[in-house]
C-alpha cells in the first residue's frame, strides 16, 4: 500500500497557517491526493487546489502557477529526493510503497548468483527497502553494491534522467538489480551502464531481464538520429515546465548544429506531443531538451524527435564519429 507522509503536510500547515495550498502528484497518486485534499479542508479549513495536469517527475513543479493561484504552499507528492523544499514555496512530501519484495527476491537468487557482485538501484517509493534487500541478498552469498547519493538524490536512487548511482559503480559490478515495476527506469540503468539488468517486480513477483529491451531501444534511438541526419531545418524545443527549461542546453545544441551547416529554429512547448509538432510543417526533425522520456516512451511522432543525448549523437555523427554509446552517460538531460 502506498502511504503519503500526511503528518509532514499537517505539521507544515499548522506551522505556516496558509490560506490556500496546492497539491501536485503523479497520476498513480491522484486518488490519495484527493483524499488528502478533503482531509486538509476538513481539519484546517484551508482552500486546497489539486493540480490536475500530468506530473511525470520531480521536474514537474508548480511553484510559479501556485503563486498565480495565490497559494502559500505547494505540496509536491511522491518524488522523494534528498531535499525537503525546492523553489519558493514547494515542499516535497514523501510517498512510500509498503509492498513486500520477499517473494521476488527469493525468485531472483538463482539469476543474481550467477553474477557474483551486483549493483542495486530503485526509485523513490522503495528507497526505504534498499538496505534490507541488500542484507537479504548478502545472506544468500551475493555481493551487493549500492551507489552513494548526493545532496539531490538518495543512496541507490535513480530518476528517468539521472542514473549516477548506477553509473558510478558500473565497473565494480557484473549486473544490476532494479527494485520496482518501472521498465523505463530498469532499461535506463541497462543503457546507462551497459550491464545486464534485471527488474525485480514486487507486484507480479517476477524477475525480468531487460537487457534485450534496452538493446532494441538503443537501435531505435540510433535509427532516429540517422533519420534526422538529412534534415534541412531542425526545431530545437525548450521545455516550458519549471524543471525542464534548459535554455542554455538548447542554445548550445543550436549553435553546434549551425556550425555544421544545419538551419535551426527555437521552439518552446509545455507538452511535446505529435499533435502540436505536426503544425510545424517546415521543420524536418525536432530535438527536445525537456525530458529524455519523451523521445523514448513510445509516443508515435511523424518526424524524428531526438532527446538532448541523441542531439549530441547527431552532432558526433555529423563529425563522422561513432554513436553506439549514446546513452552511456550518468545524466540524460
Ligand atoms: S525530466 Fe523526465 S526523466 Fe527527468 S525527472 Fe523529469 S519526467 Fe523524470
Amino acid at each position: 500500500m502506498i502511504r503519503i507522509d500526511e503528518e509532514k503536510v499537517f505539521s507544515e500547515i499548522r506551522e505556516r497557517n496558509p490560506k490556500t495550498v496546492v497539491l501536485n502528484a503523479p497520476e498513480g497518486l491522484m486518488m490519495k491526493a484527493q483524499e488528502l485534499a478533503l482531509k486538509i479542508q476538513e481539519l484546517f479549513n484551508v482552500k486546497t487546489i489539486i493540480i490536475a495536469d500530468p506530473c511525470y517527475g520531480i521536474c514537474d513543479t508548480f511553484d510559479e502557477e501556485a503563486e498565480r493561484l495565490e497559494a502559500d504552499i505547494v505540496f509536491h507528492i511522491g518524488h522523494n529526493i534528498a531535499l525537503e523544499r525546492i523553489g519558493k514555496n514547494t515542499v516535497l512530501i514523501n510517498a512510500i510503497d509498503d509492498v513486500e519484495f520477499d517473494e521476488v527476491l527469493r525468485a531472483s537468487i538463482p539469476t543474481l548468483k550467477k553474477y557474483g557482485t551486483i549493483g542495486l538501484c530503485t526509485i523513490a517509493p522503495y528507497l526505504h527497502k534498499i538496505e534490507k534487500v541488500q542484507s537479504f541478498l548478502k545472506e544468500e552469498g551475493i555481493e551487493v553494491i549500492i551507489g552513494k547519493g548526493n545532496q539531490l538524490i538518495r543512496k541507490g536512487q535513480v530518476f528517468g534522467c539521472d542514473f549516477r548511482t548506477a553509473f558510478e559503480i558500473k565497473d565494480d559490478v557484473k549486473a544490476f538489480a532494479f527494485l520496482g515495476q518501472s521498465i523505463f527506469h530498469a532499461v535506463g540503468i541497462a543503457l546507462s551502464t551497459n550491464k545486464p539488468t534485471f527488474m525485480l517486480d514486487p507486484y507480479y513477483k517476477e524477475v525480468s531481464d531487460v537487457t534485450e529491451m534496452a538493446s532494441n531501444l538503443l537501435k531505435k534511438a540510433i535509427l532516429s538520429v540517422y533519420k534526422a541526419l538529412d534534415a534541412n531545418l531542425i526545431g530545437v524545443i525548450i521545455g516550458l515546465k519549471e524543471g525542464q527549461r534548459r535554455l542554455e542546453r538548447a542554445l548550445k545544441i543550436k549553435d553546434e548544429l549551425e556550425k555544421r551547416g544545419k538551419k535551426v529554429l527555437l521552439l518552446a512547448l509545455r507538452e511535446v506531443k505529435n499533435e502540436r509538432l505536426i503544425q510545424l510543417q517546415k521543420i524536418d526533425a525536432f530535438i527536445q531538451t525537456a525530458c529524455p522520456r519523451i523521445s523514448m516512451n513510445g509516443e508515435i511522432f511523424d518526424k524524428p524527435v531526438l532527446s538532448a543525448l541523441q542531439a549530441e549523437a547527431l552532432i558526433r555523427l555529423l563529425d563522422g564519429k561513432d554513436i553506439n554509446d549514446i546513452f552511456q552517460r550518468c545524466i540524460w538531460c
